[in-house]
């Protein structure tokens, strides 16, 4: 398992991370980000995609 932290102080719901792991990251009705806090180990990969796009590098991954 992984656990996905996103500062949302950082965060600007810019929402390039949706794109590389929309099974973890979402906007929401009112374009604002949501995510799931722990994700299988399948997800590493699109997770880390989307750390490495994020503008604001604002997420961070604990294996
Ligand atoms: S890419 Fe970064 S700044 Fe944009 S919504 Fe995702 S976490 Fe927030």
């Amino acid at each position: 398992m992984i656990k996905i932290q996103v500062d949302m102080e950082k965060c600007q719901h810019y929402g390039q991370c949706v794109y590389e792991a929309p099974n973890i990251f979402q906007l929401n009705s009112e374009d604002k980000l949501e995510y799931i806090a722990t994700a299988d180990d399948a997800e590493l990969n699109n997770v880390k995609e989307a750390a490495d796009v994020c503008p604001m590098q604002a997420i961070t991954i604990v294996q």
